[in-house]
């Protein structure tokens, strides 16, 4: 979660007469943005970093006990203090118990960067413990298993408090820093009711307890870790591609990291934290969780059939040809409006999913045809961006932030704000939707370029492992984009497999919607989408792409393919019209090239210089 300008937090009442403007502002803010973007096209290159959250526990050894420290804040100044900025950042989060950590600089796109992941790692590992008492420590991974039961923090505190009004956890476990405080009181008055979070328990031979495992606030999610990786695309072009290759990504490595199985204290049947936070942060109302009745909505097709509105609030559905916008104030209008791209039906304000949810469309313009979901979206803010020449995918990707109501206001930010230099606005509702996948867009006033950001991953024990998917997640990346490798599956599949991801040891057990083989069927595109094992997915197609890379290297040192200069020697040598006198004749040449190009379109193989290899990997490109 990133922390926002600092002014004093508006309560969610005081806020109301304001959250329109934000959005509107806001969706001025991106374009205005957007604009002075175009104006200079970006050239940037990789950079990237990683972020750890961890937390802080204290040892009571005689007891027999742990529990968590609520002294995050001070440890975060601390090592803040000590440490080198270039080198590491420490960040708050949620609880008052964690430490987010990241590198001070993003790594560069170098082998000595890659190798220098762990040592970071381990060098913010260790500032964080020298800033702590000797029966402290500083661990990384999903959660603290009995977070909630009774006595778990130190210093003790009863559950509840106005903020989050648990019945479990105490508002003193929250970050004491105003906006963290605000966000859970808003999502709570928003909703109209505290969140509701149930998870399927473990149910052992013994077990008495009941088959849910329950929690009642924010807490519960938003004070459980994670390990984030940022990379920094060229332009925006290229950041929506890597856009969507997380997309499809992102629940294949959840299992993968998968390190939280107990929750308040008793084992769970899911491994994940993903659906326990995305519950702990959900402020629709019961009426926007209605899916509506598909055969109550009207299909239109052509011809748009728009009514005036009051607006209060707006939330649009995309589905198939054409949009449906809902206004709801005192009553509920709809217009339907055709796009050319889809179909439409019902009436509703039905919110589909939480704010903290696995995305719901792909970006790029060649995954369109893939957006299978309801995604909704705000369709002023859709409308101002097309209407300023914004193409419609990346309309509704940004529109579909402003679908959501901002959550957290501060006083003098709001009308002070300058829409011609600022983003305080478009960042207030881009920092409270928590996506698998964020497209972060560059800074004003900065030399940062366009971002993109995979959010799904798990916390793990040690710096090696979280180092080793943060280095995997970066190359592997690499690897498909320059194999211009397409993994695109329908997005209700992607979301099919955040579902079996959570489950327990479902790297063992489950099967993931995927594109079956990177071999010869791999061309048939769509039709090829089946179900693999991660086994599969990773071992037989995603790593052979990098191990392609290296073997061909290692290959060539070794003598055992050509280089090209030895192969072009060969081939000219071997020629029937060479006459053993170094001339290279026009019909040589004229042979070469269109070896050369048969070789590049891949219509000619060519053992001698890639052997297998090469095999491997043309299909992902096709
Ligand atoms: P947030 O919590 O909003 O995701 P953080 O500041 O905690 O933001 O983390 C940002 C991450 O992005 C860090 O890993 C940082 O190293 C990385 N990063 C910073 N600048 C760049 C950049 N120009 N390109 C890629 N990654 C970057
Ligand atoms: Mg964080
Ligand atoms: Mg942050
Ligand atoms: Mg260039
Ligand atoms: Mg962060
Ligand atoms: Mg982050």
């Amino acid at each position: 979660m990133g922390l926002l300008t600092v002014g004093r937090p508006l309560s969610w009442d005081e806020s109301r007469r304001y959250r329109e403007y934000v959005r509107q502002h806001g969706v001025i803010q991106f374009l205005n943005l957007y604009k002075r973007l175009m104006e200079e096209p970006r050239d940037d290159c990789l950079l990237w970093g990683d972020e750890i959250e961890g937390m802080v526990i204290e040892f009571d050894h005689d007891a027999r006990r742990v529990r968590l420290a609520l002294v995050a804040e001070d440890v975060i100044e601390a090592a803040n203090a000590e440490a080198d900025p270039a080198d590491a950042i420490f960040h708050p989060e949620y609880g008052s118990y964690m430490v987010e950590t990241t590198p001070g600089t993003p790594y560069a796109a170098t082998y000595a960067a890659l190798l220098s992941v762990e040592a970071n790692m381990a060098a913010r590992r260790a500032l964080v413990a020298n800033q702590l008492a000797p029966n402290q420590a500083y661990f990384t991974l999903g959660g603290f298993p009995r977070l909630g039961c009774d006595d778990f923090t130190s210093p003790a505190h009863a559950p509840g408090g106005p903020i989050a009004k648990s019945q479990y956890s105490p508002d003193e476990a929250i970050n004491s820093h105003p906006r963290f405080g605000a966000l859970t009181a808003a999502i709570r008055q928003r909703r109209g009711r505290n969140v509701d979070i149930r998870v399927p328990a473990f149910v052992d031979e013994a077990s008495v307890d009941p088959p849910v495992i329950h929690m009642d606030s924010m807490l519960f999610g938003m004070g459980l870790c994670c390990e984030q990786v940022t990379l920094q695309a060229m332009d925006l072009d290229e950041g929506r591609v890597i856009h969507d290759l997380f997309v499809v990504l992102a629940p294949l490595f959840m299992p993968l990291t998968a390190s939280t199985p107990i929750y308040r204290g008793r084992l769970a049947d899911v491994d994940c934290r993903w659906n326990i936070i995305s519950a702990s942060v959900d402020d629709r109302t019961e009426a926007e969780m209605v899916r509506p009745d598909e055969a109550a909505g009207p299909v239109a097709r052509d011809p748009p059939s728009s009514k005036t509105t009051t607006t209060t609030h707006t939330t649009t559905q995309n589905v198939g040809d054409a949009l449906v916008v809902t206004t709801t104030s005192t009553t509920t209008t709809t217009t339907t409006i055709p796009l050319g791209d889809g179909a439409t039906r019902s009436e509703s304000q039905f919110l589909p999913k939480s704010r903290y949810a696995s995305a719901s469309a792909y970006v790029s313009l060649s995954a369109q045809e893939y957006n299978d979901i309801d995604a909704p979206f705000h369709y002023p803010a859709f409308l101002t961006l097309v209407n300023a020449g914004i193409d419609k995918p990346l309309a509704r990707h940004v529109a579909a932030l402003f679908a959501r109501d901002p959550l957290v206001l501060l006083s003098g930010l709001i009308e002070e704000v300058s829409d011609a230099t600022s983003t305080l606005h478009f960042e207030c509702l881009a920092s409270t939707n928590w996506g698998s996948v964020r497209l972060k867009p560059p800074p004003p006033d900065s030399n940062i370029g366009w971002r993109v950001e995979l959010r799904s991953m798990e916390t793990g024990i040690t710096d090696f492992e979280n180092a080793a998917f943060a280095v995997f997640t970066i190359l592997l990346t690499r690897a498909l984009l320059s194999f211009n490798a397409s993994i695109t599956i329908p997005i209700s599949l992607v979301d099919d497999n955040f579902d079996v991801a959570q489950r327990r040891d479902a790297v063992l057990n489950e099967a993931f919607h995927w594109r079956i083989s990177y071999g010869a069927a791999a061309a048939a595109a769509p039709a090829s989408v089946g179900k693999a094992s991660l086994d599969h997915i990773f071992n037989s197609d995603l790593i052979p792409l990098l191990q392609a890379y290296i073997d061909l290297v290692g290959a060539r040192a070794a003598g055992s393919l050509a280089t090209p200069a030895h192969w072009i020697r060969n081939f000219v040598t071997s020629h029937p019209d060479y006459a053993k006198d170094g001339r290279v004749t026009d019909s040589i040449q004229y042979d070469l090239l269109t070896a050369v190009t048969h070789i590049a379109d891949g219509s000619r193989h060519e053992p001698s210089l890639y052997g297998d290899l090469r095999a491997a990997t043309a299909a992902a490109s096709q």
